[in-house]
Order: structure tokens, then C-alpha cells, then sequence
């Protein structure tokens, strides 16, 4: 394994020894970087040391990961990651494009992106002892949490606001956590979760707060960076990423950044990020030109992406910003429409996972990209965990009596 050298706080640039400081930087509460020793990987791995790997999960990078593989094998902890990628040629008719894929994070043990950061955050709550690993989550995060956690007898504490949907809540409590809903909102969830880490000395994974998260989600970039070398060679191309706290977009540019500082790619690829209109404070400010993330009332349908204030949201600004991306924003109408426009080709998506889909919809259709432009979407997470929406996306189905003059009737 690569030690980690270190952090560096993605506002002040101060940076920290790895023992210095566990979550946010402490002069001004940035998001901190995690810094890899780049020369030692550099000396000693080739891409194709990489890429040549057979196992079929994000521990295929291990040795561009901060932390240690957790020892034992086989669990659904080490199974996170390394999701598949469609190409959706149906759809791409539909929008006059001719190259899209979509990868599907839905595939992954407890069925969102979340397990790539719960994952890598179990690995370090190992390393460093932790008896209990606790999260704020609007439902995702903490089935991720107490689902890697389960696979490898982690003690996991979760609070989520109980407004979550029941079918995230029923994954919690099937993997054991101790489970919390608490009367308010995400953003309230997640600051007593601060406040219950620092009083019981519990590690805390909260999105936006605790660097490893965005470590794991960085793996995504890695798994896009194999494929599309295979699909495409080196020609640039486009990415849709669901946005709603901003760990996940700016966790995938830092997989892509370190890609870059190892020499391993010429060109990070446009990021375009896409957030609920009623729940769009990253997208407001990169629309503003500024880093300064005002926090919204949000109000969205996709609960994964309903953030007041999104906890990693300067870095979520500049990965868009510095990678010639931009922000787009989708009603819950136009992402229920990318819900059952995924279903018609097979991928069920919840609310949040199909958002990135309605803002690839909404930028082919003003031309924001181009008919040429190799495009890749991320499905963040499964239409099972809320049914519920999925039903709104869709007319019911008719019942009818059991005969076939009913049936003819009907047809
Ligand atoms: C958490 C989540 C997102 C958004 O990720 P952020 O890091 O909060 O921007 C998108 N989709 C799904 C399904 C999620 O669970
Ligand atoms: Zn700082």
C-alpha cells in the first residue's frame, strides 16, 4: 500500500500530516484533499499494472487508495465498485447522439454509488481502530455505511431525517445499524451527527466532512478511465453526474486529478454537473461565477440530492469549472420523465440516479453538447429504494377481472 501523505484544504491550501487532523480543516472548515505519495506510485506502478488487475471491484486500485484492504476477502464490502457500463444506443437515437453509455451504480452491494465511500471509510475505520462509525445520510449514504459495515462486524450508527424513504430505512435496519430518524431535515441530521462523534468518540463518515469519502468515490473515475480508453482511446468526452452535497462530482474530478499528476492521462474529461431545480445551491453558485455556497429551502422529489447546504460544494463548483463542464438544473418533473425513459431500456433508477439522464436530455436539446461528443451518465442508485416515485413516474396498471373477454375489452 501507498501511504497517504497528508491533507490539503481545498480553500487555504494548508496542508496537515495524516495524524494531524481527522475531518474539515480546522482555520476555516474546507473540504481537505487527501494528498498521495504521487513519486513513489509514479516509480513503481505502470497503468497497465492497473488495468491488468482481474478483481471486479474498486480494490483493483488499491495501490492509489489511502488506506489498507481490509483483510478476509469475499464480503459485499469487497465487492463494492467495478459497476457495469451499457451503451445506450436506443437512447442515444433519441437524442440525435451517436456515442452514450451509461454506468450503473445501481449494481453495487447495497445498490447506490454510496458504497464506493462507505467502503473505503469502513477500510479506514479499521485501520485506525474505530469501534463505532456513524453518518448522517438522506438515506443512501447510511445503507452504504451499515451494509459495509454488516460484511465485515463494524458497529454502524446512522441518522436520517424520518422523512426518508422507507425502503432506504428498512436496508438500515436489515444490516443491523442502530438506526436514528430524526425529526428535521438532512441538514439537521447531520449536524448532530458531529455533534454525537465528537461526544462518544465515534468516527464519522458524514459526506462533505470526512476526506475518505471522497477516496472512494474516485474509483468511479478510475473504472471510466479503463473503459473509455478501451471504448474510445484518448479522445475527450462528456460526464453527467447527479449533484446534491457535491462529494460525488468533486470525488470523481480528484480520481481524474490523480490520474493527471501521475502522468497517466493527458485531459480530465468535461464534467457537467446536474442538480434539482428546488434543491440547486452548487448550480446557483457556479452560475453566479463564484465559489460561495449560498444554502437554499430545497425542495425536490429526489431525496439523494435534497441538500440545503451542500457540504463539498466549492469543490463541486470547480469540478465542473475547471474542466470546461457546467451546471444544468431539471424539475422533478423532467426527472421523472428520465425515470421512465431509462425504464424503457432497462435501467431503474431512483429519482437522483436518473437526474443526471434529464440533464443530458435538457443539454442535447439546446445544444449545450455536441451530436459528436462522446457522453457518459451516471445512474447514482437503484429505483428500488423508492418505489414510491418510481409509481409517479409510470400510469397504474389497470386490474381486471380474471377472463379473457376482460382482457379483450381491456386490449
Ligand atoms: C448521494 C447521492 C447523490 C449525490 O451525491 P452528492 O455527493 O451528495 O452530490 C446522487 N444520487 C444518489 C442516488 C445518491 O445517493
Ligand atoms: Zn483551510
Amino acid at each position: 500500500m501507498i501511504k497517504f501523505i497528508g491533507y490539503r484544504c481545498s480553500i487555504c491550501k494548508t496542508e496537515y500530516q495524516p495524524g494531524q487532523v481527522n475531518y474539515i480543516c480546522p482555520k476555516d472548515g474546507g473540504n481537505l484533499d487527501v494528498i498521495l505519495d504521487y513519486e513513489t506510485i509514479r516509480e513503481k506502478y505502470e497503468p497497465e499494472d492497473i488495468t491488468s488487475r482481474t478483481d471486479p471491484s474498486l480494490w483493483r486500485y488499491a495501490p492509489l487508495l489511502p488506506v489498507p484492504e481490509v483483510k478476509g476477502g469475499g464480503t459485499p464490502l469487497h465487492a463494492a465498485g467495478w459497476t457495469p457500463v451499457f451503451k445506450m444506443e436506443q437512447l442515444a437515437g433519441k437524442l440525435g447522439l451517436q456515442q452514450l453509455w451509461l454506468k450503473d451504480e445501481s449494481r453495487n452491494p447495497t445498490a447506490s454509488f454510496k458504497d464506493r465511500a462507505s467502503a473505503i471509510v469502513v477500510a479506514r475505520a479499521r485501520e485506525i481502530k474505530a469501534e463505532v462509525v456513524v453518518t448522517a445520510s438522506t438515506g443512501n449514504a447510511g445503507a452504504a455505511l451499515a451494509g459495509m459495515a454488516a460484511a465485515v462486524g463494524q458497529k454502524a450508527v446512522i441518522f436520517a431525517p424520518k422523512s426518508a424513504p422507507p425502503a432506504k430505512v428498512a436496508q438500515l435496519l436489515v444490516f443491523g445499524a442502530k438506526v436514528m430518524l430524526v425529526d428535521g431535515s438532512y441538514d439537521d441530521a447531520f449536524d448532530l451527527t458531529i455533534k454525537a462523534a465528537k461526544e462518544f468518540g465515534w468516527y464519522c463518515r458524514n459526506t462533505g466532512y470526512n476526506p475518505f469519502t471522497a477516496e472512494g468515490k474516485k474509483t468511479a473515475a478510475f473504472e471510466m478511465w479503463e473503459f473509455m480508453q478501451k471504448a474510445i482511446g484518448t479522445s475527450p468526452y462528456t460526464l453527467f453526474v447527479s449533484v446534491g452535497d457535491g462529494n460525488i462530482i468533486s470525488g470523481i474530478h480528484k480520481g481524474f486529478k490523480d490520474l493527471l499528476e501521475l502522468g497517466w492521462i493527458e485531459q480530465i474529461p468535461r464534467i457537467i454537473g446536474v442538480q434539482a431545480e428546488g434543491s440547486a445551491a452548487v448550480a446557483n453558485a457556479f452560475r453566479a461565477g463564484t465559489e460561495e455556497i449560498v444554502p437554499v429551502s430545497a425542495t425536490t422529489l429526489a431525496d439523494s440530492i435534497s441538500v440545503d447546504l451542500p457540504r463539498d460544494g466549492v469543490r463541486a463548483v470547480r469540478a465542473a469549472r475547471d474542466t470546461g463542464g457546467t451546471y444544468i438544473t431539471v424539475s422533478d418533473e423532467e426527472i421523472l420523465s428520465a425515470i421512465a425513459e431509462l425504464g424503457k431500456v432497462g435501467i431503474f433508477a431512483e429519482p437522483a440516479g436518473a437526474t443526471s439522464y434529464a440533464g443530458l436530455v435538457k443539454a442535447a436539446g439546446s445544444g449545450a453538447v455536441g451530436s459528436d461528443d462522446p457522453i457518459l451518465v451516471l445512474n447514482t442508485g437503484s429505483g428500488l429504494k423508492d418505489v414510491k416515485a418510481a409509481m409517479q413516474a409510470v400510469s397504474e396498471a389497470p386490474i381486471i377481472e380474471p377472463t379473457l373477454e376482460a382482457l379483450k375489452k381491456l386490449l
